[in-house]
């Protein structure tokens, strides 16, 4: 039996990195969308990729490209942000937008990996019913 006492050192106040490990899930829907971009730009520009609210957010520029490319680079970036909702952000697993108590703070996760790391499945916003 092993501590894992180690795992706690580091109190920068920000405690949300401490399970922040293993966020490898979505590397697979990133670097396909990146071959994809590629393909329609390759001098693109990447500003930034985060996640946000549980969902992969990925800022880039298009570069020197005619409407109709912009338009399709685009349209790539937001499919890829939308399947991220649909893929555990730690394993690549099957997912669904899941929330940290207290905190509020929503990942996408797998079942396993949510309660791995005390998350709960949100259900679908906005649409519910008072
Ligand atoms: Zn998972």
């Amino acid at each position: 039996m092993k501590d894992e006492i180690e795992r706690n050192q580091g109190t920068h106040g920000d405690e949300s990195r401490a399970w922040f490990e293993c966020d490898d899930g979505w590397g697979p829907l990133i670097a396909d969308l990146e071959s994809k971009l590629k393909v329609l730009s390759p001098d693109y520009t990447i500003s930034q990729v985060k996640e946000n609210f549980g969902g992969l957010r990925y800022y880039a520029n298009v570069g020197d490209v005619d409407a109709e490319t912009s338009k399709r680079f685009y349209d790539l970036i937001h499919e890829a942000e939308s399947k991220s909702f649909e893929v555990c952000e730690c394993c690549g697993q099957p997912g669904q937008l899941s929330r940290r108590g207290k905190h509020g703070w929503y990942k996408t996760l797998c079942s396993t990996c949510a309660e791995r790391m005390n998350f709960e499945p949100v259900r679908e916003a906005g649409t519910a019913t008072p």
